[in-house]
């Protein structure tokens, strides 16, 4: 049996780490596994004051300072919130960055933007992703398999995005969670979202592509945080989906 050297609790809450969940779609999908029963270890690049003060408001949560660019930080991460809570079940790859450069100027896109959003929105997550397997796999259970959730774009789907290196990188975290899937089943499930445009700090100026989402999408709007919450909730409840890229745009694609 995996969970004989977790604990002595017969059923321990299960353990959650969202990373950037200080703000925007992390910090509601952190919120939302916290009001359905577990124990999230909350994280953030710098803002430390929120990212305490939500961990006091949750019962056993946890918060956790890294910065993602660097992976020895990425690594200190997953060991400082397995160490805490003696274990992990899911692990949500929510930290991203963007580059707003239009398609057609290829000398903005240099070298340091390809290598800091790969840093940030590719490696991190492989780093997070192979320092958290041996605890993700150790919770496991066949009725209740671990999960890995990643937050990619609908950037990284269709020829669409911010920047050409943005949506490259979302497109290679897609191809990442297929290739995980297949090489971590059963024990831990690997799926993920791909948003079109949400309300969050990092689209508060996009007046654009606003008015994109409000005249060319079914829905006429951009998502709530909290309704990419919802379907981080619904695929992390599952016991069977894997290697699923779930699109959450509105319908926009459609159009
Ligand atoms: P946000 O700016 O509110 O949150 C980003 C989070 O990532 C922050 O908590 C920040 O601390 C963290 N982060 C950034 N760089 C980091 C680093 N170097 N180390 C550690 N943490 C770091 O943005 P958001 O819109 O909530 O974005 C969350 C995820 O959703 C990102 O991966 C983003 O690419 C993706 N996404 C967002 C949208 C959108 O329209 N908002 C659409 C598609 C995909």
């Amino acid at each position: 049996m995996k969970n004989q050297s977790i604990g002595e609790e017969a059923n321990p809450k299960r353990v959650a780490l969202v990373t950037g969940s200080t703000s925007g779609i992390g910090m509601a999908i952190a919120k939302r596994l916290a009001d359905e029963g577990f124990t999230v270890a909350f994280h953030s690049r710098s803002s430390t004051t929120a990212g305490e003060a939500l961990a006091d408001a949750y019962p056993g949560a946890t918060y956790t300072q890294a910065d993602l660019s660097d992976q020895a930080q990425a690594s200190r991460l997953i060991s400082e919130v397995v160490k805490h809570h003696q274990r992990l079940d899911v692990l949500v790859n929510n930290a991203g960055i963007n580059a707003v450069i239009p398609h057609d100027s290829l000398k903005a896109a240099t070298t340091e933007v390809w290598r800091d959003l790969y840093e940030v929105n590719v490696i991190a997550p492989w780093t997070l992703i192979s320092e958290a397997e041996a605890a993700l796999q150790q919770s496991s259970s066949p009725d209740l398999p671990s999960c890995i959730l990643n937050i990619s774009s609908h950037a990284g789907v269709r020829p669409k995005g911010a920047s050409i290196p943005y949506a490259a990188s979302k497109a290679a975290i897609n191809q990442v969670t297929r290739l995980l899937a297949l090489s971590l089943a059963p024990d831990i499930r690997v799926n993920a979202i791909a948003p079109g445009l949400v309300d969050t700090p990092m689209t508060e100026s996009w007046e654009d592509a606003r008015r994109l989402w409000q005249e060319r999408s079914p829905m006429g709007r951009a998502a709530r945080p909290e309704e990419i919450a919802e379907l981080a909730a619904t695929l992390i409840s599952s016991t069977y989906l894997t290697g699923e890229i779930v699109l959450a745009d509105g319908g926009l694609n459609l159009t």
